[in-house]
């Protein structure tokens, strides 16, 4: 499951038009991502200069598993890029203090280097 899809799925559903989210929550070890999120605008003054801010009215949307595979077959099926992925080759792997956003290579079978070289 891919957050962003997640997101993508979720725009299409939110009742706030403009609405982005800032949260995402694993719901049910996997049963579903429940995002939180706002319509957003820039911050233009203050120590966040330039940076979003959500102001409330704040709504959650929640998009189960399966319709995040669903969407990711569609994504897969149209542009034969690996959904895991993103079509990059790389999987996001964790944040470490210091060290910033951490990735390796993805273990997703058929992907090579985000081109999916068989499509299920
Ligand atoms: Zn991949």
């Amino acid at each position: 499951m891919n957050g962003e899809h997640a997101a993508m799925r979720a725009k299409t559903r939110a009742k706030l038009p403009g609405w982005t989210p800032f949260e995402w929550q694993v719901i049910g070890e996997g049963a579903g991502i429940l995002l939180t999120g706002g319509v957003s605008r820039t911050l233009k003054s203050g120590p966040r200069k330039g940076k979003p801010t959500w102001d409330p009215p704040h709504e959650q949307v929640f998009v189960s598993a399966a319709e995040i595979i669903a969407f990711e077959r569609r994504y897969e099926r149209k542009t034969g890029k690996c959904a895991m992925c993103d079509g990059t080759g790389q999987v996001w792997a964790g944040y470490k203090v210091g060290e910033g956003h951490r990735y390796r290579p993805c273990s997703r079978k058929g992907c090579e280097g985000g081109t999916l070289a068989v499509t299920a």
